[in-house]
């Protein structure tokens, strides 16, 4: 076989917050795409019109927007195999429907829901197959005449696809190997549905992966149920030479216990399932997101990419475009991967270390700006530098640096009791005197001089900086003490240490 494009696509149904999961799916095949040089497409499958969510397709595109994950083609990317939404593309696959039928392969089928019913009440485990469906109301069963007058007269009608039996139908996976089920334990799916006139999900989703010219369907677990039938459309429309090869990736599971992570999990246990937060139109129910809740992109993609593959190595930390050269749908796991929510805080705090405090700094000016702190960005990106290696969220700088923007007016009980001493007074107003005088005031020339003046006076050095932490700071925390003065300055470091004295007396 001559070697084909590579192209893959990502189809998401446009039925609420695209799940983590999704992401995950899409990252994969970004990676795939852009390691062999081919297109990566975005197709909205929206043929379901009872499931469509106003907002979900804007959700979904916003979210690769901030995850860094690009599309080549597709909906609002543009491409030469638009239409790229399903809901525009209703002539296309009426078309091939129609040849099924010509072909004998599909057939028609009239049966009312209530009909259905009552053959289900009738027949235990009963499934509209080969076994069954000689004794339906449908085109196989009805004369030409029947079904041509039923039509005319407006009857609804469904397109099944008739499956034979007893065939053993073989689904190639890359990750999985080989998948065999017999064609008996399938129904006749329904491809079409003239109440709406459109297709139901597996017709569309192969005519488009065909006339899209699709080479590898990377998709979740859940859909490998699915294949078997998608391989018998493909033989079925004569495209069995060119069907894209299959990967199915292992599911997402709970971070403990068993089972497919869901949503619940992540409000139990307090992470994210959403790239983004999400309003849910109908409910107005919120639903939290990565970004809001403080991941930065480059971290949750490094998380991602690593449940359900690995580099083949115990290498954690790489970057988008390491991730591109690493790739390889050969080291994908067939179990499912284990959620490990920790270990997204964990890169997060890798990424926050790893990232310039200028661009930290960037993203802390908003916090300030909520606390109506007004500080020269140089100050800010001193602060963060200083800080970042203590926090694994950029909101996080706020509660370990608020001290260095705003003054304590309140001094914390318990570490008054334990650190002010009785002499704690008068040693800061000494101290203050001593600092006044420092003309060269960085971290080392206030050191130097302040550490000679303990020693004259042979003060105990432990006590004298836990007062002027808890003069500066408010508290027991922070820093090196001189990293705080320099930051602050000596003016505002007098001003504190002037207001501590005052209230503590
Ligand atoms: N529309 C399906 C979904 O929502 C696409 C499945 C596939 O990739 O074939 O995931």
């Amino acid at each position: 076989m001559s070697q084909r494009k590579v192209r893959v696509r990502f189809a998401p149904s446009p039925t609420g917050a695209l799940h983590i999961g999704g992401v995950r799916t899409a990252l994969y095949n970004y990676l795939f795409a852009r390691k062999l040089g081919g297109d990566f497409i975005f197709r909205i499958e929206d043929t379901d019109s009872n499931r469509f969510v106003p907002g979900a397709e804007e959700y979904i595109l916003e979210s690769f927007s901030w995850l860094g994950i690009k599309f080549d083609e597709g909906v609002s990317f543009g491409g030469n195999y638009g239409p790229y939404r399903q809901s525009e593309r209703r002539e296309i696959y009426k078309k091939y429907v129609h040849l099924l039928l010509e072909a004998g392969k599909a057939y028609i089928a009239f049966d009312t829901p209530d009909e259905l019913e009552a053959k289900r009440a009738e027949i235990s485990n009963f499934q509209y197959d080969a076994s069954t469906r000689m004794r339906m109301t449908n085109s196989l069963t009805l004369s030409e005449e029947e079904v041509t007058n039923l039509i005319a007269e407006g009857k609804q009608y469904v397109v099944r696809f008739k499956i034979e039996p007893n065939e053993d139908i073989c689904v190639h996976d890359l990750i999985r190997g080989e998948v065999v089920i017999n064609s008996s334990i399938l129904d006749d799916k329904v491809l079409y549905k003239s109440a709406d006139e459109l297709p139901t999900y597996h017709l569309a989703n192969i005519v488009d992966d065909h006339l899209m010219e699709v080479s590898h369907v990377i998709r979740g677990e859940e859909w490998l149920p699915s294949a078997p039938l998608h391989v018998l459309l493909y033989r079925a429309f004569g495209w069995a030479d060119t069907m894209p090869a299959f990967a199915h990736l292992p599911l997402l599971l709970k971070p403990e216990g068993n089972g497919k992570l869901s949503k619940r999990d992540g409000d139990r246990l307090g992470f994210p399932v959403f790239p983004l937060q999400w309003k849910d139109p109908k409910t107005a129910e919120i639903s939290s997101g990565y970004r809001e809740a403080g991941y930065l992109p480059e971290a949750v993609i490094n998380f991602l990419a690593l449940l359900g593959w690995n580099p083949g190595d115990d290498k954690e930390l790489m970057s988008m475009q390491e991730l591109i050269e690493l790739f390889d749908l050969n080291r994908c796991n067939k179990s499912g991967a284990k959620f490990d929510y920790k270990k997204a805080v964990w890169f997060n705090h890798q990424y926050i270390q790893q990232k310039d405090n200028e661009e930290i700094a960037q993203l802390f000016l908003p916090i300030l700006g909520e606390h109506h702190v007004e500080a020269s960005i140089e100050k800010v990106v001193t602060v963060v530098g200083m800080m970042k290696e203590r926090v694994s969220f950029i909101q996080e700088l706020w509660d370990v640096c608020h001290f260095f923007f705003v003054a304590p007016t309140e001094y914390d009980e318990k570490t008054v009791k334990k650190r002010w001493k009785e002499d704690s007074a008068k040693c800061m107003i000494e101290l203050a005197d001593v600092l006044a005088g420092i003309d060269d005031f960085s971290i080392e020339g206030q050191e130097k001089i302040v550490m000679d003046w303990i020693a004259e006076k042979e003060y105990h050095t432990g006590n004298i900086m836990n007062a002027f932490r808890l003069a500066l700071v408010g508290e027991g925390k922070g820093p090196h003490m001189f990293d705080i003065s320099w930051v602050l300055g000596k003016e505002e470091t007098l001003l504190r240490i002037k207001r501590a004295v005052e209230i503590l007396k």
